[in-house]
């Protein structure tokens, strides 16, 4: 608007710029928000110290898959290439030397099938 030949900005950006945890680029619009759920409890209860902490988020993201799978894969992170990234996904822990997780939306039926993200 402007008021006797005077610009007046009525939109005042926020200056909390909302950054995509894939490509740490500021995300313009509304982000794309990811939860990760709690690790499903094995057979064993595990005690909180032996846990592996995930934070569970939201993580926000541009809203483009791709930029999901690069923040997976700088985590050395699987993707169960059997679903999808979806708003909520579940951690699949994957024994090992160095215990790492994979992603799925765990919505299919069948086995997962884990690649790289
Ligand atoms: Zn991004
Ligand atoms: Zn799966």
């Amino acid at each position: 608007m402007e008021i006797m030949g005077i610009r007046i900005p009525t939109i005042v950006k926020d200056n909390v710029a909302v950054r995509c945890d894939g490509c740490l680029e500021v995300i313009d619009g509304s982000p794309w928000r990811l939860n990760v759920l709690d690790v499903v409890a094995a057979e064993t209860p595990v005690s909180w110290a032996g846990r592996p902490a995930i934070n569970p988020g939201p993580f926000q993201f541009h809203r483009d898959a791709a930029h999901v799978r690069t923040w997976m894969a700088k985590r050395g992170w699987l993707f169960c290439r059997r679903g999808e990234i979806r708003e909520i996904m579940r951690p699949i822990p994957i024994p090992g030397d160095e215990p790492r997780l994979a992603l799925c939306d765990g919505i299919h039926r069948d086995d997962h099938e884990l690649i790289p993200a």
